[in-house]
């Protein structure tokens, strides 16, 4: 057990700054016990008590007022979230009351926690490694039944127990070439070349199989921008007010930074669509000082997906396309006409025709809009999803790592070299699940979290 923290007791307010049934201030380390002693009065002693057993009492101030009659959960070193003593004092849900109570603490010497620090700690104390650790901020945040079970699934160690492998591979192959390097004199053949190349090709193929799975992980965690973008007057408005209407899960309704830019979100099949209506902006290149434009602009680009719309008058605006198509190459466009319900005509030139006024269509748009962005159709919960970018960055350079250790074999070079590509990747593997970590990491992974958590 990681003894790091040991000097140190910290606590925060676990649940949401304000008024609610209950609040729930959480202690973690060595001291919680008596800590919690000297401000608590029940039947009995905390520190005599059992783990996991709850305890009713009041605390009390130095003035000896009531400050609340509260129930505090104990939990011991080891089996406690963050692997230390922890304590949970449950109280009437006033901002207050838990203010005055983490205040009475501090007098004691108790320390208030960093952002994440809970969590920090049950990393350190091999509670949870690294990739689960970063999911636990992701199940908080989860706002729909398919990101939860995503985030889930990484901290139930999914993700993990697949780096695990890929990197006892790596081990198994590299003790190969190490116990050649040993017994270099002798000039013992541990594992032939064309071997040795088959097992690395082998792992490559395993992370490229995960790195194609983080477009997929990361419309499962973080949903999908949409813009709609068109002139004026062919149903932009209507179509995000027929969206969210129509959805019967609603995720929020913000009103966007600027009046131009109007963002709705909504849930469909469990994937997160982050609507975007760049109401009445006509993208021309003489207004470009225009601020409205301008934001108009960056929301195209941060699209995923566009939906370009266009009216039975006037069809596709080709010279909105081509300029959707300079400022994001990537977004995929989804050419939509609106108004349909005016009309027999039948257009050719477009992917959708749909009505915001009667319905028609939408919800094939919907479905366009999920299946354009899932790239592989079939999630498992039990396959391994990389949604966290650091996690791609890490899979990424240890693939290249790999890449460099075939060469090498190719170009006929020593073992040697080969052995320092097969340790890098190694090492890259162990970063995602903090076997390898620095300090510089830790801190800003667990800097997003919140306070208490
Ligand atoms: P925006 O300027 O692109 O946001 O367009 P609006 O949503 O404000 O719509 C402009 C006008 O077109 C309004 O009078 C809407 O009622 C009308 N409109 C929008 N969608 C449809 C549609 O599908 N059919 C018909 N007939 N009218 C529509």
């Amino acid at each position: 057990m990681n003894n790091f923290f040991k000097e140190d007791t910290i606590v925060a307010l676990a649940t949401p700054n304000g008024t609610g049934a209950i609040s729930v201030i959480r202690l973690s380390g060595t001291d919680s016990f008596s800590a919690i002693d000297k401000i608590f009065s029940g039947k009995k002693k905390i520190i005599d008590s059992d783990s996991h057993t709850i305890h009713y009492g009041k605390i009390i101030d130095n003035e000896k007022n009531i400050i609340d009659d509260v129930l505090v959960s104990v939990f011991r070193s080891p089996n406690s979230y963050t692997g230390e003593d922890v304590i949970e004092i449950s109280t009437h849900g006033n901002p207050f009351i838990a203010q005055k109570i983490i205040e009475l603490l501090i007098n004691e010497n108790i320390r208030l926690a960093e952002p994440g620090e809970f969590t920090k700690r049950a990393f350190l104390n091999n509670k949870l490694d690294l990739a689960q650790a970063e999911a636990v901020i992701d199940v908080i945040n989860a706002r729909t039944e398919t990101s939860l079970k995503g985030s889930r699934n990484q901290l139930d160690g999914i993700l993990s127990k697949k780096i695990h492998g890929l990197r006892e591979m790596l081990v198994n192959t590299s003790s190969f070439i190490e116990l050649e390097l040993d017994f270099a004199e002798e000039k013992i053949e541990f594992i032939n070349t064309n071997e040795l190349q088959k097992r690395i090709e082998n792992i490559i193929e395993e992370l490229n199989s995960l790195i194609s799975t983080y477009s997929f992980g990361k419309v499962i965690k973080d949903g999908i921008n949409v813009a709609i973008v068109g002139k004026p007057n062919v149903g932009k408005s209507s179509l995000l007010n027929y969206l969210t209407k129509e959805s019967r899960a609603i995720v929020s309704s913000l009103p966007g930074t600027t009046r131009d830019v109007i963002r709705e979100e909504i849930s469909v099949n469990g994937i997160l669509l982050k609507i975007h209506d760049t109401a009445g902006i006509r993208l021309s290149s003489n207004e470009i000082e225009n601020e409205g434009i301008k934001r108009s602009r960056n929301t195209i680009k941060e699209s995923d997906i566009i939906i370009l719309l266009g009216d039975v008058d006037n069809g596709i605006p080709i010279d909105l396309f081509n300029e959707i198509t300079t400022l994001s190459p990537g977004a995929k466009i989804i050419k939509t006409i609106n108004k349909i319900d005016l009309t027999d005509k039948v257009f050719e030139n477009c992917d959708i025709c749909i009505s915001a006024l009667t319905g028609f269509n939408i919800d094939i748009l919907l479905k366009k809009l999920v299946d354009v962005s899932l790239n592989t159709p079939v999630y498992s919960e039990k396959s391994a999803i990389v949604s966290n970018i650091r996690h791609l960055q890490c899979l990424k350079e240890a693939k290249k790592s790999l890449d460099a250790a075939i060469l090498s074999i190719k170009d006929g070079l020593t073992g040697e070299f080969i052995a320092v590509d097969l340790r890098n990747s190694e090492n890259l593997l162990g970063e995602i699940i903090g076997e390898v970590t620095s300090d510089d990491i830790l801190n800003n992974i667990f800097a997003k979290f919140c306070i208490g958590k």
